[in-house]
């Protein structure tokens, strides 16, 4: 996992030392666009982004997925099930609902296949997102694994850990 993090580093480090060497000899920071030929202003600053959110109502799910399982929340009101789960009914306006897992079993509704990536997962190959109808009807987003995903592929869901950064999370698999 630390291999693809080394050549991610590597390709800015290459990048950053030929905009010095254009700033040097021209004064600006300004280069041809590979693609247009046009110049463009290149502004390099280094970030590392932190970012965090609350988990306290939801920390079951976390622990679900320790265990290897899908966990929603279910109202046990009105009988709506919530994935991603949530804490509160907003139809019944009552919280606590109760933690159901969900089953492993889907089919394919609709999917897209991701090759112009946000920046933050630019160091994943292609991959393919999809909605997935569960066997209790309810719909989840997720990554879908396998070749020739189409709508209407049965897939399994599983709990696993997503490289480089090795968090756990799910996939859907095609059967
Ligand atoms: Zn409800």
């Amino acid at each position: 996992m630390s291999e693809t993090r080394d050549k991610i580093q590597k390709e800015i480090s290459a990048y950053v030392k030929n905009l010095d060497n254009v700033i040097k000899s021209t004064g600006l920071p300004v280069v041809n666009d590979q693609k247009t030929g046009n110049p463009i202003w290149v502004g390099v600053r280094e970030i590392t982004l932190r970012y965090q959110f609350p988990v306290k109502k939801v920390s079951k799910f976390f622990e679900g997925l320790k265990e290897g399982k899908l966990l929603a929340t279910k109202c046990q009101k009105c009988g709506t099930i919530y994935f991603p789960p949530q804490d509160d009914c907003p139809k019944c306006r009552v919280s606590n609902l109760e933690w159901i897992e969900m089953p492993k079993e889907g089919e394919v509704i609709a999917f897209t296949v991701v090759n112009v990536k946000p920046t933050s997962f630019s160091h994943y190959s292609d991959y393919v997102v999809g909605i997935v109808r569960i066997s209790n009807g309810v719909n989840v987003l997720g990554w879908i694994k396998g070749n020739n995903v189409k709508v209407g592929s049965k897939v399994k869901l599983e709990v696993v850990r997503r490289e480089p950064e090795g968090y756990l999370t799910y996939v859907f698999n095609v059967v």
